[in-house]
């Protein structure tokens, strides 16, 4: 019997450390809800105020006496708060958190915030000189300046933070152009909309016969209060955001709202603003260059009803819409929908159940979709539509797939194969660019002895030390630095080999190969810094740069019209990983990254190097077949009961006592009588900071018996009065531990 209610009387992140304990009075047991707004008596005058119930429990540690007893239920139609608690409980339900871990990433986090500057640029040339600027710009190949120009012809009126970030023009550019008169720089002191609205209201589309089946299956359900879960798997190109500003629309219309989630990396210049020639002032964009005070705003905004889309990553989930309609998930197939912190939810699934809360429709893309949402499709349980064609016609890559065990039998020992470089010589001379690209940075160069073996290791951690030109040995999961030894430190032999594999060395072989060549490396660490990510994409983009070398973070987003050469310079490296995600994420990535390839009106061509060029994996992303690849990997999952046949929960284990704490995740292992157990055995990296790691895997078709598994394991930790080892868990994890 739950008769007490803990309440929180302030709807903000800071509050929800202190919720009240209350007795909830018998005529309104049953009646009090997780959510619910409920008037309580509080403070010295017992004054009556308004809160929100954020548990329920049977026992208080408090005596009855001295706990007050809620007033009266408060019917609030339009009660944002009291659903946003009810999804973190939900989600405390799901991935196994506090309720205030959970408070805490539902509720925004209230700041007082100063009032920012805002800053604009606008052309102050007529339309016509403007148009012969333009044509100067052209001419002297001035990239950057030549961009700006032509959206300022098209809006003339352009917000400052959107021009340096996503059209990617440097500040002294824009000072140039001020300086020469062609531009001027306002700034306003109010704090709105992040980012300024379009002027220009695009004509809509025509859409072609696959878009236009699913907009009237969509309306035709909307209007017959039918909500469902979409799956929309279109290739890249194929008019999916076109299909969910429809949807948008027509959510609208009906005087409700939308929010739309992309993966920050691929919310570029372009995307933004076509949501914003369709709904103008009505939109807003969340993401991670906003302030938290800049958040905090944007969330009121949408209380107050003053906005109708909001699109960002994905913590854009928790925009308080009072009458939320539809969300959209773009790419759902990506990882970083997946929560690293606790609570360790899944935007996806956190979004469905928050669409059910609201009566709300979801509506998911991909090219290359999870095979849980695909399977989820075939299932019936969301409906499925194709969009086959790209909406613009331009032609699909060619792809070619090198052997590199062949290069090496034909005496070839460099990273790239005879055939990336015929290819990447050939675009040289052709004065069009070069995508290369990475699976990981991990893998970057380990230094072992060829005398006896001994790898250099991190002393706290469990993972080789990766060596860095500067002559320094690193480890990237805790910092440590070292400088790399003269001779073995275990036998003294002076002959060590570095494998170094990584973005820095592919970038030097280029250098020797191609002297000529302009290159520009991105990944971990030549974007340690602010806005250096932009920086880097947009040197290319202005062709500053011929060849670009990266890791995964050059796939997402960003067009590059005159890329017509990708290069996977070891598919085979994201197999390596030890999990069975492995074979999808390999697919996607290379999917992905062919699709770079040959945006422009020019054919691609994409080199795959693999030292295991029959893996389904490789020859299904060769032939950009994602039915094939999903039928042999679904196979696969059902014979391991993997996730989407069964669900998992991952139990990590953690201390600094590697026998106490082996034993402790043993006697878990024990407790949980029928169920399916792997481990416990030390996890893929078995020690990070000194702090050891055990993990072990429960593997269950019905996830109700997970969650109480997992429960039981909380309670029994709470119970515990040694702290030194810390148990998490992670359901249906992304990665492996
Ligand atoms: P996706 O989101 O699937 O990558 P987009 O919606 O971005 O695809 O569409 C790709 C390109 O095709 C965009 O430039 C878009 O304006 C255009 N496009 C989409 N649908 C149509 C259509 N029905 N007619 C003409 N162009 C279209
Ligand atoms: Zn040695
Ligand atoms: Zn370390």
């Amino acid at each position: 019997m739950q008769q007490y209610a803990a309440v929180i009387v302030d709807i903000s992140h800071e509050s929800v450390d202190r919720p009240f304990s209350y007795k909830i009075p018998e005529e309104l047991t049953g009646e009090v809800k997780i959510g619910s707004c409920v008037k309580v008596p509080f403070g010295k005058g017992n004054k009556l105020i308004n809160g929100y119930v954020v548990e329920l429990t049977d026992h208080v540690s408090l005596p009855d006496e001295k706990l007050k007893q809620i007033d009266s239920l408060v019917i609030k139609q339009d009660a944002v708060e009291g659903k946003m608690i009810a999804l973190a409980a939900w989600m405390k339900k799901q991935y196994g958190s506090t309720m205030i871990h959970a408070l805490k990433t539902v509720l925004p986090a209230k700041k007082t915030y100063q009032q920012k500057e805002k800053k604009t640029i606008e052309l102050l040339l007529t339309q016509e000189d403007a148009e012969s600027f333009l044509t100067e710009c052209i001419r002297k190949h001035q990239c950057a300046k030549e961009r700006l120009l032509r959206e300022l012809i098209k809006e003339t009126v352009l917000d400052y933070r959107l021009v340096t970030q996503k059209l990617h023009v440097a500040s002294s550019t824009i000072t140039s152009l001020v300086k020469a008169g062609v531009v001027t720089v306002k700034s306003e002191n109010y704090f709105r909309n992040p980012i300024i609205a379009g002027k220009v209201q695009e004509k809509d589309k025509q859409l072609n016969e696959e878009q236009q089946v699913i907009i009237d299956t969509f309306s035709r359900d909307y209007e017959n209060g039918i909500r469902k879960t979409y799956l929309i798997h279109g290739v890249t190109g194929s008019g999916k955001t076109e299909v969910y500003i429809r949807m948008i629309q027509k959510v609208i219309e009906k005087g409700r709202q939308a929010i739309v989630l992309i993966p920050e990396i691929a919310l570029s210049y372009q995307t933004v603003m076509r949501f914003y020639h369709h709904f103008g002032q009505r939109v807003s964009i969340l993401n991670s260059s906003l302030s938290e005070g800049e958040k905090f705003d944007q969330c009121e905004r949408a209380k107050r009803g003053e906005i109708d889309v909001i699109i960002g990553p994905r913590s854009a989930l928790f925009t308080p819409f009072p009458n939320l309609g539809l969300i959209v998930i773009d790419e759902e197939h990506e990882n970083t929908y997946k929560s690293e912190n606790v609570p360790k939810y899944h935007a996806r699934e956190t979004g469905l159940a928050l669409a059910a809360m609201h009566g709300a429709s979801v509506v998911l893309g991909s090219a290359t979709p999870s095979v849980e949402s695909y399977f989820r499709a075939k299932n019936g349980e969301f409906k499925l539509f194709k969009l086959t064609k790209r909406a613009v016609a331009s032609q699909l890559p060619h792809v070619y797939t090198v052997d590199l065990r062949k290069e090496l039998k034909e005496g070839n020992r460099l990273i790239f194969s005879r055939k990336l470089q015929e290819l990447i010589a050939d675009r040289l001379a052709k004065n069009e660019q070069t995508m290369l690209f990475l699976n990981r940075r991990g893998y970057a160069g380990f230094l072992s002895c060829r005398a006896c073996g001994h790898v250099m290791k991190c002393p706290h951690c469990d993972v080789s030390l990766s060596e860095h030109k500067n002559g320094k040995l690193i480890c990237h999961y805790c910092g440590y630095e070292s400088r790399r030894p003269d001779v073995c430190p275990v036998c003294g032999s002076k002959y060590l080999l570095s494998f170094r594999a990584g973005t820095e060395q592919i970038e030097e072989q280029l250098k020797k190969l191609f002297p000529a060549a302009r290159v520009l490396r991105m990944d971990g660490d030549t974007t340690k810094k602010k806005d250096s990510y932009e920086k880097i994409l947009s040197s290319f983009s202005n062709k500053e740069a011929d060849i670009l070398v990266g890791t995964q973070m050059i796939v997402k987003g960003h067009d590059f019209p005159d890329v017509t050469l990708v290069g996977i310079i070891a598919a085979d490296l994201s197999l390596a990983a030890n999990d069975y995600r492995a074979g999808e994420r390999t697919f996607q990535l290379l999917t992905q990254a062919a699709g770079r390839a040959g945006r422009g009106n020019r054919q691609g061509e994409v080199v795959i190097q693999t030292y295991q060029p029959k893996h389904y994996s490789i020859t299904y992303a060769a032939k950009q077949d994602y039915e094939g690849f999903y039928e042999e990997e679904m196979t696969y999952r059902e014979l391991s009961s993997y996730p989407p046949a069964c669900h998992i929960l991952a139990v990590m284990v953690s201390g600094k006592d590697e026998e106490a704490t082996r034993k402790r995740a043993q006697d878990l292992t024990e407790n949980l009588g029928g169920l399916h157990v792997i481990g416990p055995a030390p996890a893929g990296i078995s020690r990070i900071n000194d702090y050891y790691r055990f993990v072990f895997y429960i593997k269950e078709k019905d996830k109700e018996i997970l969650f109480r598994a997992r429960d039981d394991m909380e309670q029994e930790e709470a119970e515990r009065e040694k702290k030194e080892i810390t148990v998490q868990f992670d359901f249906d994890p992304m990665t492996s531990y």
